[in-house]
């Protein structure tokens, strides 16, 4: 019998698992597991049981919660040692859920459960952050905090990085940050007001500047980087670009890249999938290509393979 750890948060997003939980461990023990329930205790729990579980313990794991409960499962799984790292399945329950949306993995719960257990095993792309890791997106600057504890109907309506704008257009109190940052060759030096590398079709519900055709297994992020605004009119303008959605090269570096070091003058504050990741001078951080294995439908697989697996 195949043996599965079920992880989740019980007070993640609107708690809807709590009264599914009976059909969502139905569906796993009806597709031939044996199954380890473990509701977190507390934060970092889900990190610890992950970490901490013998190689041969069991052959899946699922977890279901936020992006916040997501990040925690991945981190411990990357820090296992590479042959004893198991499949992830993601039941998400969280408000926003832009990395499931991009994995096509299903809001509703009980699809969710069938795909973690019947779906189809894709290998991801994850963000290795210095020592730690993130699964969709590291940033820094402006708000990072604050916004990510803004409503979901305010960022809709304003998309994510425009609202971070216009928070700043009333505030009035933009971040320089002065960086030195290297990515496959490359060297940029200028004053950063905000920076974001994902691995995500969207953010906050804010979709990718660089395009549509994002790809979580070719070993790349899409990279943004605003510089600082250095008057209200360049602000505007800045907010104007983020809000249409629309590259501003005046004013934005955007760009893919598999590594890149950001070196600052003092100590930053970061995010990694929306937690506080830390106050950092020097970060590294490496596209880990398809070290993460997650389940997606069957019927997704195909498309979220790049091109160059289906040659
Ligand atoms: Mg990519």
């Amino acid at each position: 019998m195949k043996r599965m750890l079920f992880i989740y948060n019980p007070h993640a997003g609107r708690a809807l698992l709590r009264t599914k939980l009976s059909d969502v461990v139905d569906i796993f023990v009806k597709a031939g597991y044996k199954v380890t329930v473990h509701p977190t205790q507390s934060f970092r729990d889900a990190f610890r049981v992950v970490k901490e579980y013998e190689a041969d313990d069991y052959d899946l794991v699922v977890c279901s919660g936020g992006d916040g409960t997501l990040d925690e499962v991945v981190a411990a799984m990357m820090k296992r040692e590479i042959g004893a790292r198991d499949t992830i399945g993601y039941i998400p329950t969280g408000s926003t859920n832009d990395f499931a949306n991009s994995l096509h993995i299903p809001k509703n719960l009980l699809q969710a459960a069938d795909v973690a257990v019947n779906g189809a095993a894709f290998p991801c792309d994850v963000g290795r952050f210095n020592d730690d890791s993130f699964v969709y997106i590291a940033a820094f600057g402006l708000f990072t905090d604050v916004s990510y504890e803004t409503t979901q109907e305010m960022k809709n309506i304003l998309g994510h990085l425009a609202y971070i704008f216009e928070g700043a257009k009333r505030i009035f109190n933009v971040p320089a940050y002065k960086l030195k940052v290297e990515y496959d060759g490359n060297v940029l030096e200028d004053e950063f007001a905000y920076g974001m590398i994902t691995n995500s079709k969207s953010v906050g519900g804010f979709k990718n500047m660089i395009g549509k055709d994002v790809a979580f297994d070719d070993g790349l992020f899409e990279v943004t980087l605003i510089k600082r605004p250095r008057n209200p009119i360049e602000l505007q303008e800045i907010g104007a670009a983020l809000l249409i959605e629309q590259i501003d090269t005046k004013h934005m570096y955007t760009f893919r890249a598999s590594k890149i070091t950001i070196t600052s003058e003092e100590e930053i504050p970061w995010t990694l999938d929306g937690e506080f990741g830390g106050n950092h001078q020097d970060v590294e951080i490496e596209n880990l290509k398809q070290q993460l294995t997650i389940m997606v439908p069957k019927e997704k697989i195909d498309k979220l393979l790049t091109k160059k697996h289906n040659i």
